[in-house]
């Protein structure tokens, strides 16, 4: 058990995309800052003292404290996902310190166009960015940021509809992949990939900054095709690798 760790309340449950789960709760008066990007574990109360618990990435901004969500795959229907798919507003679950370096540019480095790539539920970390940061973002780097999700329906791809406002509203350039939707008409997955990051690094050119969450195995494969087929330096990538994932 973790002497740090915060009793937080739920305060609400939203479905943000088919078997995805966006939990909302309110941290009691304590201070607690944390830095977007960053993940904490979530613990489900067992007997009023921390239990089971996973890493999940704050998928709200700082500025929304003291509300903090949470956004989850619920389809593994593990014990910890049950619980959290089942619980009820005002039911106490346990919030860890803040940590990570998945961290956005500071200063000169933010010059440089900036790449987010989401694969699926890796969308949480860039959600917390772009919340806070709205079209500072934007206007202190070289455009909107562009961020490309990547599933494989758009019933999958969570967020969706705030993507869609985000790239209305310039807060960033919304490009979605769904590998299995009917406009992708059986076009490999690797393939649609390299075609929609083609398009996205002439806009931007070899200097962006490329950010990468989600799955290990969706975080490497994008990365092999960034770095094989367009020779995108590695040292300007920046990756969160959501372990736990296949
Ligand atoms: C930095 C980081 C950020 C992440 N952000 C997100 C996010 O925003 N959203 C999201 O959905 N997932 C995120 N994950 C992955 C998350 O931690 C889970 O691994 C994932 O959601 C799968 O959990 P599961 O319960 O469905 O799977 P399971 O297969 O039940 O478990 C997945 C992992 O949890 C471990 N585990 C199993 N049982 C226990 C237990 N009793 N106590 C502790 N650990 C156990 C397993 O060893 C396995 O590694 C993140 C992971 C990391 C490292």
């Amino acid at each position: 058990m973790e002497n740090s760790d915060l009793p937080i309340r739920l305060i609400r449950q939203e479905t943000v995309a088919q078997k995805t789960l966006a939990a909302t709760f309110e941290l009691p008066g304590l201070p607690y800052a944390f830095a977007p990007g960053q993940a904490a574990v979530l613990s489900l109360s067992e007997g009023g003292a921390p239990g089971e618990g996973r890493t999940l990435s704050l998928a709200s901004a700082p500025a929304e404290l003291p509300l903090v969500t949470f956004a989850t795959r619920t389809a593994s229907g593990s014990r910890f996902k049950e619980a959290i798919s089942r619980a009820r507003p005002g039911d106490e679950f346990f919030l860890s310190p803040p940590f990570g370096e998945f961290l956005l540019p500071s200063g000169e480095e933010l010059v440089f166009p900036l790449i987010f790539l989401a694969g699926g539920i890796g969308i949480t970390p860039f959600r917390s960015m772009l919340r806070e940061c709205g079209r500072t973002l934007a206007e202190k780097s070289s455009g909107p940021p562009v961020l490309l999700t990547l599933n494989r329906t758009a019933e999958e791809t969570p967020y969706r509809e705030e993507c869609r406002q985000w790239n209305e509203l310039g807060v960033a350039r919304w490009v979605a992949v769904e590998t299995r939707s009917a406009k992708s008409g059986g076009t490999p997955r690797d393939e649609l990939v390299r075609r929609a990051l083609e398009e996205i690094l002439e806009g931007t050119g070899m200097e962006a900054r490329l950010y990468l969450a989600g799955p290990p195995a969706m975080v490497d494969s994008l990365s092999e095709i960034l770095t094989a087929a367009f020779g995108f330096p590695r040292e300007r990538l920046t990756v969160d690798l959501f372990f736990g994932y296949a």
